[in-house]
């Protein structure tokens, strides 16, 4: 096993797990009313080892939309079915260093890189490209439940028609990308644009997105049926891009802090994966400045002081 001692593992993260209770800085999301109207209180740990042993605390249930955490996995998904020269003929692997929806290219003119919503719109366009996007949407929902062994990986309709009602910021950036040519030939943009929301308001919980989280900690395969879902490069590459770009405009000292590969989002959900150990998933919807859960970055912050999971701890 590859955490030996389980049970006094379990007891000390649910000792963080209470402590990050009285955490209670930030605010939830205010810009659609789904998000808005979420109870801040809701507080949820969830762990998934390479070996399948799971573990939950608290709100580790209550369904929530997955927003930028579907960055991500949509992104390996991407990979897995281009491989990652060719997206990254679309998409840079650099921390844009401004803000996640800030109307701007690299050097290149392209994307940044695919956890920034200029990336992530980008990659929504590449999935599936022969296909309608009924087959798109579809296609791509099923590799979702595949990284989460069919767990619950559901639709929140309501958060997708009022995220296309809000949109103005990334309707700009799409006419600005698309004024500069990043998207292939043949992608439409209000379809793009829709998908993009679709993915945003893709609707799991903790308890499962750990589970999803431990599919790329295990390097694609997902620890709980042995299903292949992409290949280690593709795995490699979204890793890599967690560790240097997924918390916003605190990725850096993340990196440096933390140590570990992850990813948030708006709902106030986030992904910390431990390679070839576990991931954990956390939900708390109170958001700092940055966008990140107020919760999920000091129980990171918690995790790294009391276990050597750092990147470098072990030098
Ligand atoms: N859905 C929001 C947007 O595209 C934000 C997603 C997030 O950062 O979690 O603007």
């Amino acid at each position: 096993l590859v955490i030996p001692d389980w049970g006094g593992f379990c007891n000390q993260i649910e000792e963080m797990f209470e402590q990050c209770r009285d955490f209670k800085g930030g605010n939830v999301a205010t810009y659609i009313p789904q998000l808005a109207r979420v109870d801040p209180e809701f507080w949820a740990v969830s762990i998934c080892t390479v070996d399948g042993q799971r573990r939950s605390w608290g709100d580790s249930m209550t369904p929530f939309c997955m927003q930028s955490v579907s960055k991500p996995f949509t992104y390996a998904i991407a990979v897995e079915e281009l491989g990652a020269d060719e997206v990254h003929h679309y998409v840079g692997q650099e921390p844009s260093g401004r803000l996640f929806n800030d109307i701007c290219l690299d050097y290149n003119s392209r994307p940044h890189n695919p956890l920034i919503n200029a990336g992530a719109i980008v990659i929504a366009s590449l999935i599936r490209q022969k296909q309608c996007f009924s087959d798109r949407f579809d296609f791509t929902m099923q590799q979702y439940k595949r990284f989460a062994a069919q767990g619950f990986v559901g639709f929140n309709n309501a958060v997708f028609l009022s995220e296309r009602e809000t949109a103005d910021r990334n309707y700009a950036l799409s006419y600005y990308m698309r004024e500069h040519k990043c998207f292939p030939p043949n992608a439409k943009l209000q379809e793009t644009l829709d998908f993009y929301f679709q993915l945003c308001s893709i609707e799991t919980n903790a308890d499962t997105l750990a589970v999803m989280g431990a599919t790329l900690a295990n390097g694609g395969v997902c620890p709980l049926n042995g299903d292949r879902v992409v290949c280690n490069r593709a795995c490699r590459d979204v890793l890599s891009l967690m560790y240097s770009c997924g918390m916003y405009d605190y990725s850096g000292q993340f990196a440096f802090r933390v140590g570990l590969p992850a990813k948030s989002g708006v709902s106030g959900d986030m992904i910390i994966v431990v390679p070839n150990v576990m991931a954990i998933c956390i939900y708390s919807p109170r958001l700092d400045t940055l966008g990140n859960t107020v919760r999920g970055v000091k129980f990171a912050e918690a995790l790294v002081e009391c276990f050597n999971f750092h990147n470098y701890d072990s030098l």
